[in-house]
């Protein structure tokens, strides 16, 4: 069974997020939702999901960036990017600490935003501290992309959407980003952030 993932305009995206107490988290009932949350998140596919975003008020992010997803990208992009493979992780009561408050930018989308990206900037170096599924604690350092899904979904436990942070002039149809950035080059795809950062400053 896959769960319906809500777009922009439902009124779950705009809400706190609830933490969940270690009891509740080992509850039959939350496990299923999180094994339907990566299931849903590996149908799309995407690689992160939070539970707002499949309509539940709660404090749980599912991240998964398999190395097939990046296989359309060249060497130089995902270099560029700092994306590398990340295995499933699942976080409850997720935490974000900035470890450097420099920012990268790039195109985002969001499966709450079907359709659309846009370029939003994230701190380059994070922590996301936090308990897995079973209720022991973790911290993961995240830099590069990872940092990226971390800070995405962890504002959606908040009530933000990218959309709240994008560059306005950035945000385009899906369709113009897969024509002009199929195959990107990142050093034209650098020009052209730092074009729309000049428009929107
Ligand atoms: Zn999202």
């Amino acid at each position: 069974m896959l769960l319906k993932i809500v777009q922009a305009g439902d009124d779950t995206l705009y809400r706190n997020a609830r933490k969940l107490s270690i009891t509740q988290l080992k509850t039959a009932k939350i496990q299923l939702l999180i094994d339907l949350m990566i299931a849903t998140l590996r149908d799309k596919p995407g690689v992160g999901l939070a539970a707002p975003q499949v309509g539940e008020a709660l404090q749980i992010i599912v991240i998964e960036d398999k190395k097939q997803y990046q296989e359309k990208l060249s060497e130089e992009m995902l270099t560029y990017q700092k994306r590398r493979p990340v295995g499933l992780t699942v976080i409850i009561n997720p935490t974000i600490t900035i470890l450097d408050a420099g920012e990268e930018y790039f195109f985002e989308g969001c499966l709450s935003v079907e359709g659309y990206r846009a370029v939003v900037p994230r701190a380059k170096h994070v922590t996301i501290s936090g308990l897995d599924r079973d209720g022991a604690s973790i911290v993961i350092d995240a830099d590069g992309w990872l940092a990226r899904i971390a800070q995405h979904e962890v504002d959606h436990l908040s009530g933000d959407l990218y959309i709240d942070k994008m560059y306005v002039k950035s945000f385009i149809a899906e369709k113009y980003f897969s024509n002009n950035w199929a195959d990107p080059d990142p050093l034209k795809m650098n020009e052209y952030v730092n074009a729309l950062r000049s428009i929107g400053e």
